[in-house]
């Protein structure tokens, strides 16, 4: 099934994502949240791909055992960096040998811990590269599925840090539909309005496929730190920011602070008919059960 199928009008999805664990404490404690999440009964879940390929088995291992344990479809994260044509092309076979319906196809950030990273090396320099691979993949007819994978792709509302020219920015991303993709998730935004200003330059643009929402509650005032370094350039409205120095260090103030943002923006999404609602879940399920809870969906 490809997410595609799974998106119709008027019926928003809701997904999750997950990062494999690196230790075995780690794998129990995801197993649980799996467990809890499931109970959301997500239309699918994703598993990230560390960066230069660092988690290539640990990403597969999780996505089967997820496709093996659970009804719900997982969708494997797959990276450019560090990777020949012939490793993605045998990371694809792998996944349809196990009937995986859907890739989401990106260009990855440089390995952190990897000075001499030259990306020139890597066989695909771009995602778009990735995306027009996948679908020569899907045509070279082995996978089970004859349309092959489905394919999600990337994307920036409030713009990616190596393209400041926006118009060029959108440009890249038409490509990258043109290319094959079929579904857009986006990455986290704290304010509606970025979200609901590219949608309508998506469409400007003649990008006409489903645009999934990331949406990703703050769980602790060291959080919003990282969440600033991951998602480079994200606006932090002032509203939610009064809201935390009202939390103050009180942990569970904090999180109530983001949860109660993270509903809010879900509610408004819903309201301007989201395609689908992505929760980067950090591996916990908390946050998102409570976002769940407050939409009334319990
Ligand atoms: C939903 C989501 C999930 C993610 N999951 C992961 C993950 O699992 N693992 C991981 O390592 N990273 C992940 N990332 C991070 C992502 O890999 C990085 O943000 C990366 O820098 C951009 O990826 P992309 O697929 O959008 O790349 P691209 O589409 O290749 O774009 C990258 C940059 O290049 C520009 N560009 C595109 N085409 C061209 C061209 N022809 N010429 C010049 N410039 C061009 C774009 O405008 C953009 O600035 C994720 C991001 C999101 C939003």
């Amino acid at each position: 099934m490809h997410i595609s199928d799974i998106i119709k009008p008027e019926e928003p999805t809701f997904s999750f994502e997950f990062f494999p664990p690196k230790s075995p404490e780690a794998s129990h404690a995801l197993y649980e949240t799996i467990k809890d999440l499931s109970e959301c009964k997500p239309s699918f879940v994703s598993v990230t791909y560390g960066a230069g390929g660092t988690t290539r088995d640990l990403t597969h291992d999780l996505v089967l055992k997820i496709k093996e344990t659970t009804d719900t479809p997982p969708v494997p994260h797959l990276t450019c960096v560090s990777h020949t044509k012939e490793e993605i092309t045998s990371t694809l076979a792998r996944y349809a040998s196990v009937n995986i319906g859907n890739i989401l196809a990106l260009r990855g950030d440089p390995p952190a811990n990897n000075s001499s990273y030259d990306r020139s090396q890597d066989a695909f320099q771009q995602a778009v590269d990735l995306v027009r691979h996948i679908k020569s993949f899907n045509e070279s007819g082995n996978h089970p599925d004859s349309r092959g994978f489905g394919i999600g792709v990337a994307a920036f509302p409030e713009g990616h840090p190596d393209t400041p020219n926006r118009l060029l920015e959108m440009d890249y991303l038409k490509a990258k539909v043109d290319e094959g993709a079929d579904y857009i998730c986006t990455q986290l935004f704290f304010d509606n309005h970025d979200f609901f200003d590219f949608r309508d330059r998506c469409q400007l643009a003649g990008i006409n496929i489903p645009i999934i929402a990331g949406i990703m509650p703050i769980t602790s005032a060291k959080g919003i730190h990282r969440m600033a370094e991951l998602a480079a350039g994200a606006h932090f409205p002032a509203r939610l920011l009064k809201a935390l120095k009202r939390a103050g260090n009180d942990k569970e103030s904090v999180q109530q602070v983001g949860i109660q943002h993270a509903a809010e923006q879900c509610a408004g999404l819903l309201d301007q008919g989201v395609a689908g609602i992505h929760f980067y879940t950090l591996n916990q399920s908390r946050a998102t059960r409570e976002v769940y809870s407050l939409l009334g969906m319990r």
